[in-house]
């Protein structure tokens, strides 16, 4: 809804991503003074349409709509980004169908190319619904032991110096310095952060953080590409699950 730049990049990003994997998808690009009847009756729609597996709202919303009276009408088995309390309910027990897209994204490189979180201290700095709690949730699935900081952590140095696995998802340009991060940690960024120059940095200070980390992804690429697979897994697991 509405015209935000980021958020049009991220949808034509989706709808590309769709196009080269010959997944079918509709588009609704609404109008910023659209009522919450209105999206709530289209969300309904879609709900019932046969050929739609996924539905997927971008965030954030003009004012005058509830995030989360949208969430809720999502059918929970058509509601890829796991956002929905029901799925939100099932990351929480370990027994989830879709895997919330950004910290699925965080989880694969961490995963696939490093020794698994468990027994590692995890310190992830953020704790929104769509990032931090559910990467903390994650992490813990697979043996880490978390730290979850936020913006009334004291001593957050402290506490980020102290961890194998360090995931910034804070909104901050370049916060998580050198002198933040453990020797040989792996440090995942999160953040997207257009500068005044419209230059795209993380939440990391990559040239600091690097001289320090094991590994460490980039911005941009990194989480953000990875985040987009991880709603192609969740359409096509959802497309399985209304078969
Ligand atoms: P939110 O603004 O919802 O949450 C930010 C979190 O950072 C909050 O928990 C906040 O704490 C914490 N925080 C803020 N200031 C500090 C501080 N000084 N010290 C410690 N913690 C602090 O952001 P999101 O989780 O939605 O997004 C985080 C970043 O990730 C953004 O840059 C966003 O653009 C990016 N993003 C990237 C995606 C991708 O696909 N790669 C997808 C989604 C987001 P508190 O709760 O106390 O306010």
């Amino acid at each position: 809804m509405g015209d935000d730049p980021a958020s049009r990049v991220y949808v034509n990003n989706k709808k590309k991503a769709c196009e080269e994997l010959g997944i079918y998808s509709e588009e609704y690009a609404l109008a910023a003074d659209t009522s919450e009847d209105e999206l709530l009756e289209l969300i309904d729609k879609l709900n019932g349409k046969k050929e739609i597996s996924g539905i997927l709202v971008q965030l954030p919303l003009p004012q005058h709509i509830s995030e989360q009276n949208v969430i809720n009408a999502i059918n929970p088995k058509k509601d890829v980004d796991a956002f929905h309390p029901v799925n939100v309910g099932k990351i929480m027990t370990g027994n989830f169908d879709f895997v919330p897209c950004t910290p699925a994204g965080v989880m694969a490189p961490i995963t696939q190319s490093r020794p698994a979180p468990r027994g590692k201290d995890c310190v992830v700095v953020g704790r929104s619904n769509i990032v931090g709690k559910p990467q903390a949730m994650l992490l813990l699935h697979q043996n880490g032991t978390v730290t979850i900081c936020h913006s009334r952590t004291k001593d957050l140095a402290e506490k980020t110096k102290k961890a194998d696995i360090l995931v910034a998802a804070v909104g901050i340009p370049n916060f998580i310095t050198g002198d933040m991060i453990k020797e040989g940690a792996v440090v995942i960024d999160v953040g997207i952060n257009r500068l005044a120059d419209k230059k795209l940095v993380g939440d990391v200070d990559f040239e600091s953080a690097q001289t320090v980390a094991g590994a460490i992804t980039p911005v941009p690429g990194g989480v953000g590409p990875m985040t987009i697979a991880m709603l192609m897994k969740n359409t096509i697991k959802a497309a399985e699950i209304n078969r």
